[in-house]
């Protein structure tokens, strides 16, 4: 058994529909197991439907669906034959009612909450698993989708739901084998999950990659392979270098670090169910099929210590909480990173001399005002007898990582970045090593971000 996983753009429009029913047709030899993203734009105008129903502005609300409800029901007429196209608009136009009564609902309540937002965001992804059952079942493939709430269990942190493993891995097991064992593909919708009590949930955005995954390891598939519109993981982002190479290996280890750091083409927590059940992860291009891609494996490359992609991130903050530095003075770190726990905010490091009396964080901006908040809660005693004496925000930032097996243990290598980053004129707001050596990140002004990773790839990879 493989699970294939198609992203946003794989299932973006007709002709990539039935682009990916042919790849699926291709591979049924496999027992293949399929994992869809939503059509590519769709969670975004899920989300702002959402958004502009809780500030009560019903006439924009209808347009939103509306014009999503023809997307889908064009992209179905284009690509399904009757009897299925009949079955599929109908199915549509069932979930777009429901989608419509929700939204209702919030426009009157005047409420979005995360709860809210994960049942309304879902229905992206079972979309286009109807759609897609509607075109395998024309190319002549026996398919049947299955609610990711039946599959996928999961705490209740919407949002940012958590996978339960054990409940998953029956639910898997008791649902998609039978399907499998009698030549039908299921189609199960990526993204969601449900909790203990049937509310539905979301892995956070990019979370399709990780059901793949995580029913990969249920499943105890032989392989996973994740289809996007690039040829596997590449040296750095295209967009900034146009000279990006594709990379046929990376480690867990690596990939982790790449998208951790803001590579786009797997969603972080994607690797953690891979290294568990032991099976390769591959990045496929469904643009591009007869390309093998980029094999992620336990193994690191056997030449470590050179940097095989550098990824980044723009929108970066620091945030500090200063000490007054007297002796005595409170210990900051502790309670510090307390609250970054707190509000489950992943820093992408941390920047300390005296750890225990001063401290900064770097984070997504976006994140920098409730920190804010609750450090000032937090610290409000301290404050007020100057033992703290400051907290505040630094924005204007951008993260880089320069990521390679045993990168920690090779000499030379932060002296070149430094020698670069100086030729280029680009300041240094902070740096750190990963522990396990595979990752070296850099902070710099958010405007000399593309200058500083276009330069480095000239020198780490020419
Ligand atoms: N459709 C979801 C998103 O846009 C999940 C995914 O595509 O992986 O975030
Ligand atoms: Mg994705």
């Amino acid at each position: 058994m493989i699970v294939l996983k198609f992203g946003g753009t794989s299932v973006g429009n007709a002709e990539a529909m039935l682009r990916v029913g042919t790849i699926i047709r291709a591979h049924q030899d496999r027992s293949p197991v399929v994992v869809l993203s939503a059509m590519s734009g769709v969670t975004d105008a899920l989300l702002v439907a959402a958004h502009t129903a809780a500030r009560g502005e019903h006439e924009q609300v209808h347009h939103l669906s509306h014009a999503l409800r023809e997307r889908h029901h064009a992209a179905a007429r284009q690509a399904v034959v009757e009897p299925y196209l009949r079955d599929v608009l109908q199915q549509f136009d069932a979930w777009f009612d429901t989608l419509d009564h929700i939204l209702a609902a919030l426009s009157l309540l005047r409420e979005a909450s995360p709860r809210s937002l994960d049942m309304i965001a879902a229905y992206g992804e079972k979309l286009s698993c109807a759609l897609m059952v509607g075109v395998l079942c024309t190319q002549d493939v026996q398919a049947q989708t299955i609610s990711a709430e039946a599959l996928v269990r999961t705490d209740g942190n919407f949002g940012e739901a958590m996978p339960l493993m054990e409940a998953t891995s029956t639910a898997a097991r008791d649902r998609i084998a039978p399907l499998v064992s009698n030549g039908i593909v299921p189609v199960i919708p990526g993204f969601a999950g449900a909790t203990a009590e049937g509310v539905t949930t979301t892995l956070g955005r990019g979370g399709s990659d990780y059901t793949a995954t995580i029913l990969g390891s249920a499943l105890d598939a032989q392989e996973v392979w994740i289809y996007s519109d690039t040829d596997g993981v590449l040296t750095a982002d295209p967009k900034i270098v146009p000279g990006a190479r594709s990379l046929p290996h990376l480690s867990y280890a690596e990939a982790r670090e790449l998208s951790f750091f803001g590579a786009k083409v797997i969603h972080p927590r994607t690797v953690l169910p891979a290294i568990d059940g032991q099976f390769p992860v591959r990045v496929r291009n469904s643009f591009n099929p007869e390309f093998p891609g980029t094999t992620i494996t336990g193994y690191g490359s056997r030449a470590g210590g050179s940097v095989k992609s550098i990824a980044y991130t723009r929108n970066v903050c620091t945030v500090t909480v200063e000490g007054s530095g007297r002796p005595g003075g409170p210990r900051v770190a502790g309670r510090a990173l307390g609250v970054i726990e707190r509000l489950s905010t992943d820093a992408f490091l941390t920047n300390a001399s005296s750890p225990e009396q001063n401290l900064s964080f770097v984070l997504h901006a976006e994140r920098a005002p409730a920190i804010i908040r609750d450090l000032k809660d937090e610290f409000a005693d301290e404050m007020r007898r100057g033992e703290v004496r400051r907290i505040d925000v630094r924005d204007g930032l951008g993260v880089f990582a320069m990521v390679g097996e045993s990168l920690g243990d090779t000499s030379g290598i932060g002296a070149r970045v430094f020698g670069v980053l100086g030729r280029i004129g680009a300041t240094v707001h902070g740096f750190a090593q990963a522990p396990s050596g595979t990752s070296f990140s850099f902070v710099v002004d958010a405007n000399r971000l593309d200058d500083a990773v276009r330069a480095l790839h000239e020198e780490f990879m020419p």
